[in-house]
């Protein structure tokens, strides 16, 4: 096909593709050339048959949320019976039950609580950085935790943002992002946030200092426009600040939700990575799921994938149908098997953090 070569080449060139270009690579392109294309923008930042990984548990420190979002089967309104809020011991617990197993990356996640001030967590946060150092890095909350937690407090992103900080906080991770399109949000998650929040309390996010990420869920309802809307915000963000270490797409588990649907394919998943990967010229690494394709992650390392986790555990997704395997050197066999050597990156590091 002729567009296609024409696209091909461009990447081949090192140049930089557009959004209707990426909708003639999904529809046109094989797998093979969406391999090997997507091979080329990886082979820019890492060496092709290497792969690195962490060790990493979610701790969701409560599952009680007013957001509503219809494709969770996590939280628990106010008042109802079933909701939580971990103690710090009881953080402390789960921190050292990871480092038992040799992880050293804790994500914190949970609910939008109305009932927890922003004191709780900066407290939280100063106390786990008092009591482990540098043993374990910690994503302190997502992109959309934040912008509720600084609403609930009545202070601007900035000063949210500041004030994890000086509790020690390196970290606000790009979750809670799905399908960034305010279509999609209306139709889902209409109590979240607006896209244009998100996006502002990034931007926030990065000026403070912070380290963030980037993140996607597919597999909802979502169009293939919305997929492209979505990196293309990503990759103009990326432009702007240049405050996104990473990006990590999963995909969407159904079982027990509100809005139900069906699992993709692992194909579709990784011709996703792979477009991302060419899309995102921009963010040097791509992290493939485990945590919610477990073995079938791996071959995404085929299509442009640089890195992954292996969580331990993240409620949020298990209770939507994701599958925890702890068997963690079975689980590095497969990348093995794959032709990669498999690195452990470690949580700490000053350089990315500076
Ligand atoms: S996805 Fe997050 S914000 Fe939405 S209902 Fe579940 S816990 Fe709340």
């Amino acid at each position: 096909m002729r567009g296609l070569h024409s696209i091909a080449a461009r990447i081949e060139s090192g140049g930089r593709i557009d959004a209707a270009e990426a909708v003639t690579l999904w529809r046109h392109a094989s797998d093979e050339e969406l391999q090997r294309l997507a091979g080329l923008v990886r082979a820019r930042y890492h060496d092709a048959d290497r792969a690195t990984y962490m060790v990493m548990r979610i701790i969701n420190y409560t599952n009680v949320c007013v957001a509503q979002c219809d494709y969770c089967a996590f939280y628990v309104l106010p008042n109802q019976s079933g909701g939580y809020v971990l103690s710090r011991d009881e953080v402390f617990a789960k921190i050292d039950g990871l480092l038992e197993v040799g992880g050293d990356l804790v994500g914190f996640n949970g609910g939008f609580n109305p009932k927890l001030p922003l004191d709780y967590y900066c407290d939280l946060f100063a106390s786990v950085r008092e009591r482990y150092g540098e043993r374990v890095e910690f994503y302190a909350l997502t992109v959309a935790e934040f912008v509720f937690l600084a609403d609930r407090a009545g202070l601007s992103y900035a000063d949210a943002a500041a004030r994890l900080r000086d509790a020690g906080v390196h970290w606000v991770t790009g979750g809670g992002s799905e399908i960034l399109t305010e279509d999609f949000r209306a139709r889902h998650a209409k109590f979240k946030y607006t896209v244009a929040d998100y996006f502002d309390a990034q931007k926030a996010i990065v000026e403070a200092g912070l380290k963030t990420t980037a993140t996607m869920v597919i597999g909802f309802d979502e169009t293939l426009d919305e997929r492209l809307e979505h990196l293309q915000r990503t990759r103009d963000f990326q432009d702007e600040t240049g405050g996104l270490f990473s990006f990590l797409c999963w995909t969407y588990k159904p079982y027990g939700t509100a809005f139900g649907g069906r699992e993709i394919e692992p194909r579709e998943y990784w011709r996703h990575i792979a477009l991302s990967r060419i899309f995102l010229d921009n963010v040097v690494h791509i992290r493939t799921s485990v945590l919610t394709q477990n073995e079938e992650a791996f071959r995404a390392l085929d299509y442009g994938a640089d890195d992954f986790d292996l969580p331990i555990e993240d409620e949020v997704t298990q209770k939507a149908g994701a599958r925890i395997e702890l068997d963690l050197e079975a689980l590095l066999e497969v990348p093995r098997s794959l032709g990669y050597t498999v690195e452990y990156r470690r949580a700490e590091r000053p350089a990315l953090l500076a």
